[in-house]
């Protein structure tokens, strides 16, 4: 989501003229854009602050100027806080205002600090500008587009709620208009976004239309080829949804549903609000509609009170799972979150042990489901140059990158290749002539 809002926040800036760089040292407008879900993330942040600080100063010393924004959910939940611990910054700016970031820069460069953590009234994606051709085709075949924000479900580790808000979906129309453009500028797959981007509601033509509607409406889109979505909560999978995955061919068989844990007193002090049981059932069901859907998730290991017993169960539900992709984290109390207040906090090293046996098995499940595509036949979408001259690289419809001579398609090409060989981070194949 991130990495949407950045494009979001370059096209807004791209008005007033800014155009983005690789290289900081040319910059004259620093952006962070940041994340507040772990502690690792947030302090990242301060330390990068003391880096672009040096940069600052050496350009005040030319005589020269740079602006240095915060934005993002550390933005957000910090707001005032950052300009105190890191006087050097001029902006901070959170995720619900972004469409008055020109007018932002624009004051900060006259030498006003700036703090705009507000939450806006009017609709953020009705001011955002619309991005430049150009832009979307420099960004490649395929794109972010971001359906819902925020979250209700308040769950006790999480930040969220509180940084990005309460759930707010975009209307159908503006979520058509962004579709068509980015097909018409070259993009062949979507992802939608969402913290909880399964709980997407809108008012379509003829009613109410959940998630399942918005993705048989987006498959018509000419030129876009294929469908994906994330992140998605096990509770909001409704059965519209379940079927997408049956009847779309378009929608890629690849689904990741974040369980958390394995223990049922876990998932209920961590607010889920289902059991293991409930979890594994969608999962059948799901399987069920697309019997080739292939799984993702993401794990938190050390939640206040998880014993060992806990632990083993979200093991269990791994192995009774498997995962071809997974996330897997330490346990981070975050401030303000009921989490960090429980007692029977999980002491370190546990969480270190934890977390090394669970990615072991995660890791050996995802060498497993690679390896098992080797000899089978599939459909990539061509990306970009491969590293090595004469290849070129794909996805999977599993989104892993796919190796291939680069005499079997151009950038934006379908084609159908035979996976033969699994390497450790992508696959190499042959064209299927
Ligand atoms: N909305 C999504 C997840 C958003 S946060 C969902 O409900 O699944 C992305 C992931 O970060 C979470 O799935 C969780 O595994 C992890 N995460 C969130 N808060 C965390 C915390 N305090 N400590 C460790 N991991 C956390
Ligand atoms: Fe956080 Fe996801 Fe839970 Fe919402 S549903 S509180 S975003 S983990």
């Amino acid at each position: 989501m991130n990495v949407y809002d950045s494009q979001r926040m370059a096209d807004a800036l791209a008005r007033d003229g800014y155009q983005p760089t690789e290289v900081m040292e040319e910059a004259d407008l620093v952006l962070l854009n940041t994340c507040h879900i772990r502690e690792k993330a947030a302090e990242k942040v301060y330390s990068e602050l003391g880096r672009i600080r040096k940069l600052k100063e050496e350009r005040a010393e030319k005589g020269d100027e740079l602006i240095i924004g915060v934005a993002g959910c550390v933005a957000q939940a910090e707001g005032q806080e950052i300009i105190r611990r890191a006087p050097a910054v001029d902006l901070v700016i959170g995720p619900q205002t972004y469409h008055r970031l020109p007018d932002a820069v624009g004051r900060a460069r006259r030498g006003e600090k700036i703090v705009e953590t507000d939450y806006a009234i009017e609709d953020k994606f009705e001011h955002l500008p619309a991005p430049e051709r150009r832009a979307v085709r420099s960004r490649g075949v395929t794109a972010f587009l971001t359906v819902q924000e925020g979250c209700d479900k308040f769950c006790t580790f999480c930040v969220v709620p509180y940084t990005r808000g309460s759930e707010v979906s975009r209307p159908v129309a503006q979520i058509l208009d962004e579709a068509r453009r980015l097909a018409d500028a070259g993009v062949r797959e979507l992802t939608l976004l969402g913290q909880n981007v399964n709980a997407w509601h809108g008012e379509g033509p003829d009613g109410e239309w959940g998630l399942g509607r918005l993705l048989f409406r987006l498959a018509e889109v000419p030129s876009i080829e294929r469908l994906r979505y994330t992140t998605s909560h096990p509770r909001d999978m409704d059965d519209e949804l379940i079927a997408a995955h049956r009847d779309l061919d378009k929608l890629m068989p690849y689904l990741h549903l974040p369980v958390q844990a394995g223990s049922d007193r876990i998932l209920k002090a961590m607010n889920r609000r289902h059991k293991a049981v409930d979890y594994l059932r969608l999962i059948d069901r799901i399987r069920a509609a697309r019997p080739d859907i292939a799984m993702s998730g993401d794990f938190i290991v050390g939640f206040p009170g998880e014993t060992d017993e806990d632990f083993e169960a979200t093991m269990r539900i791994v192995r009774e799972v498997t995962y071809a992709q997974a996330f897997s984290f330490k346990y981070s109390p975050r401030p303000g979150t009921p989490g960090a207040d429980m007692p029977f906090q999980v002491a370190e090293e546990v969480k270190d042990e934890r977390l090394q046996r669970l990615q072991a098995l995660l890791t050996e499940q995802q060498k497993a489901f690679a390896a098992g595509l080797v000899g089978k036949e599939m459909d990539i979408l061509i990306e970009k140059p491969g590293r090595r001259t004469g290849q070129i690289v794909g996805r999977s419809p599993w989104l892993q990158p796919v190796i291939v001579d680069e005499t079997a398609g151009e950038i934006g090409d379908i084609v159908r290749v035979r996976i033969t060989e699994a390497g450790a981070n992508s696959l190499f194949s042959e064209p299927v002539l």
